[in-house]
């Protein structure tokens, strides 16, 4: 056995706790780069998260203002779909759309020609099954929906209400302008002649209750049902029609969903 001298014995241990020192070294600076590193992704997630939420409103809005012009376009348009417009609070329809043709269904009742046809067909099988009901509303043009709205938000404020609150309680049953579905001649208020109220219990009448299990076959959905408000934005409604086409009201009837979950979600 060799034995060491001290010289080398001092110099392996100089050394031994130089390599150790020096391994603590990098270590430390390993784990201040990592905090530092660390940090960093904290900073770029939290800038990630920012730019991706703008990107998200950006995607909104842009997503809306498409909608608006897409959903007269697509009302417009001769295209497979043309029926699928989608009208709400968050798509308003372009207040300058005009249905091209009407047809009138009843005295001062209208809908865009296309669904005229499965409209009366559906009044009339009504009728057969021994249902009296009428059209109670048809196509409304914009302006008129402004003058219901502002008359309505009117008889409010000369309630006492306060402009905003005169709004609020106006929208909850007239449509906000430019938001409603009768403008696109595609949507009708169909009453019962025993039951004229556009109450809830408008949705007990045998005619109601007849359209609601036939109306798909002629290509309608009820567009505003019972607990759905928090997704269409309108309370219940068992008056009011929309056409959609016979494929699409034959889906959502089936799935029992919303035209904007049939729309937005698929
Ligand atoms: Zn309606």
């Amino acid at each position: 056995m060799r034995r060491e001298s001290r010289k080398a014995k001092t110099r392996r241990i100089l050394l031994t706790g130089g390599t150790a020192g020096l391994a603590v070294g990098i270590l430390l600076t390993v784990f201040a780069a990592r905090a530092v590193v660390k940090e960093h992704e904290a900073t770029l997630t939290a800038e990630n998260e920012q730019l991706q939420s703008e990107m998200e409103e950006l995607r909104t809005v842009a997503l809306r203002s498409s909608a608006v012009k897409n959903s007269a376009e697509l009302l417009a348009s001769s295209e497979d779909g043309w029926a699928l417009a989608l009208i709400n609070e968050n798509y308003p329809l372009d207040t300058e759309y005009e249905p091209a043709e009407l047809t009138e269904i009843e005295p001062e009742r209208s809908v865009d020609s296309r669904i005229a046809q499965d409209l009366q067909d559906m009044l009339d099988d009504a009728q057969k099954a021994g249902l009296s009901m009428y059209v109670a509303s048809a196509y409304r043009a914009y302006d008129k929906q402004r003058e219901v709205f502002n008359s309505t938000m009117q008889d409010w404020i000369e309630q006492g209400y306060g402009p905003l609150d005169a709004y609020d309680e106006t929208r909850k049953s007239v449509a906000v302008p430019g938001t409603s579905e009768h403008a696109s001649g595609l949507a009708v208020d169909i009453i019962s002649s025993d039951y004229e109220a556009l109450d809830d219990r408008q949705g007990d009448t045998d005619e109601q209750k007849w359209l609601m299990e036939h109306c798909w076959e002629y290509g309608f959905i009820l567009r505003y049902p019972q607990d759905k408000a928090d997704i269409t934005g309108i309370i219940y409604e068992p008056w009011h029609y929309r056409y959609v086409g016979k494929d699409v009201a034959k889906e959502i009837t089936q799935q029992d969903i919303t035209l904007e979950e049939y729309i937005l979600e698929q």
